[in-house]
């Protein structure tokens, strides 16, 4: 526990007393509709999901056998840990029938040592018959929505191809909540055209919202993408922040977010060899005592 925000181990223990927990993803075999051509192609002009997929994650294996395998690469260090069974990649709710998605999460729920579920999508992915799917199946153990909003200006969701509003992002959040899902945004700072004092109102916007959490991390340019394409050709309108400047960035943040809204994260780190932007040389907990060190200064 520090003296400035709730983080995200502050928030499990809440929710979870006395038990150590930990994500494994699990890869459903999804797209996104803005991949798969229901409504546009290309995908998020940033993103290359291999950037957020651990190695240990297979689609093309049962959900109980991904599992399986992300619990033996963390119970070697953590033999007590209990896990959280993370749907991460791609759009979880895009597509998929209701009996499918019970299915999944039914065996997810079952598999031994699985104490919570977490689903990731997207605000247009989820209407009032997902939720109530999710509100249902959370009766039997926590179950928890991370839907991608981004940005809250719109300007910006469509520059980056992303498809949705955020008037879908408050829609999409009122609807979870309401299901009685424990719900969390995740947020990007630095997008194109935007500045660190854009993506604060976006944090502000967020925070007011009945969530639970939120995911924040700088843009990252990873090589390959539609974004690194532009940048390389000098039409991104990115100006990547200091190491300095982020900080900053992220100890206003955490004045806006208060205690209620845990801050899961403030970075986020792709393999060296496909980022190409920005370089800070910093693992995560780095910066964090980094960000404390500021904090306690202020
Ligand atoms: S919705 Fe998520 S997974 Fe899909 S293209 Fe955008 S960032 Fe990538």
């Amino acid at each position: 526990m520090n003296p400035w925000y709730t983080d995200y181990s502050e928030y499990l223990s809440r929710i979870f007393p006395g038990v150590k927990v930990q994500k494994i993803s699990v890869d459903a075999g999804r797209s996104c509709p803005n991949r798969d051509g229901t409504i546009g192609t290309g995908g998020c002009s940033y993103c290359d999901n291999r950037t957020f997929t651990p190695g240990y994650c297979r689609p093309s294996l049962p959900v109980a056998e991904q599992l399986a395998l992300g619990k033996a690469f963390f119970s070697r260090k953590y033999p007590l840990m209990k896990y959280l069974a993370y749907f991460q990649s791609y759009t979880f709710t895009h597509r998929a029938s209701a009996s499918e998605m019970k299915r999944m999460l039914a065996e997810a729920a079952a598999t031994d040592g699985v104490v919570g579920l977490v689903i990731g999508t997207r605000p247009d992915c989820f209407d009032a018959s997902v939720a109530s799917l999710l509100g249902k199946t959370a009766g039997s153990m926590p179950l928890f929505v991370e839907f991608g909003a981004e940005s809250s200006f719109d300007a910006t969701l469509r520059r980056v191809n992303r498809g949705h509003t955020w008037r879908d992002t408050v829609s999409a959040v009122a609807l979870a909540a309401d299901a009685g899902l424990h719900c969390g945004l995740h947020l990007i700072a630095g997008l194109p055209g935007e500045t660190l004092g854009d993506a604060l109102t976006t944090v502000d916007r967020a925070a007011s919202l009945p969530i639970e959490s939120v995911k924040l991390h700088q843009l990252q340019i990873i090589k390959g993408t539609p974004l690194w394409r532009e940048w390389k050709e000098g039409t991104a309108d990115i100006r990547i922040p200091e190491l300095d400047e982020y900080l900053a960035f992220c100890a206003e943040a955490v004045r806006i977010v208060d205690r209620r809204v845990a801050i899961e994260r403030f970075v986020s780190q792709a393999p060296a060899g496909m980022l190409e932007a920005p370089k800070w040389g910093l693992k995560n907990h780095e910066f964090t005592a980094r960000l404390h060190r500021l904090l306690s200064e202020k």
